[in-house]
C-alpha cells in the first residue's frame, strides 16, 4: 500500500467517525428532552464499538419526585447530571465502560468529569460548553480525547 492510499483511507475515516460523532450527539441532544428539569435539560450516551451501550438525563434518583427544582426554583442538591445517570446505569448491567465514548449535550463538571475517569471512559464529544472549565480541564489531564461540536454544525 502507497503512502497516498493510506492517507485517504485514514481521511475516510475520520470523517465517517466525525459523522458518527455528530449524528450520536444529535441522538443525546433528543434524549435530554426527556428531563424534567426547567433550568436546564442534558442528555448523555455511551457508545462502545458503535453500539449504544447507556443513556442518560438529569433527574432525581430512582423512586423520587420528578421535580429538579425547589419552591424558590433552586436545584435539589440530589438531582443526578446526565453523564453520572448514564455510567451508573452502565455499573447495573452487564456492560462495561472501559474505552467508550461519551456523548454529552453540555460540558462535563468537575464531579462528573471524576466519575468519566474511573468509568474508563478515553473520549467525550459534547456541543455546549459549561460554565465552569474546570471539569474539562481534569479529563484532559487524565489524557481523555475531547471534543467539542457546535451545534450549528451538527
Ligand atoms: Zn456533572
Amino acid at each position: 500500500m502507497n503512502e497516498s492510499t493510506t492517507q485517504s483511507l485514514n481521511y475516510s475515516t475520520d470523517a465517517k467517525q466525525l459523522q458518527f460523532d455528530k449524528r450520536y450527539l444529535k441522538m443525546a441532544c433528543v434524549w435530554a428532552e426527556n428531563s424534567y428539569c426547567r433550568r436546564r435539560k442534558v442528555g448523555a450516551l455511551i457508545v462502545k464499538g458503535r453500539m449504544i451501550i447507556s443513556d442518560g438525563y438529569n433527574g432525581t434518583p430512582a423512586g423520587f419526585e420528578n421535580q429538579c427544582e425547589d419552591d424558590v426554583g433552586q436545584t435539589k442538591p440530589y438531582v443526578l447530571h446526565a453523564e453520572a445517570n448514564a455510567i451508573t446505569k452502565v455499573a447495573k448491567s452487564n456492560n462495561s465502560s472501559e474505552g467508550a465514548t461519551l456523548y454529552v449535550t453540555s460540558a462535563p463538571c468537575l464531579e462528573c468529569a471524576k466519575l468519566i475517569i474511573q468509568a474508563g471512559i478515553r473520549r467525550v464529544v459534547y456541543c455546549s460548553e459549561y460554565h465552569h472549565a474546570d471539569g474539562l480541564a481534569l479529563l484532559q489531564r487524565a489524557g481523555i480525547a475531547l471534543l467539542y461540536i457546535e451545534t450549528d454544525d451538527m
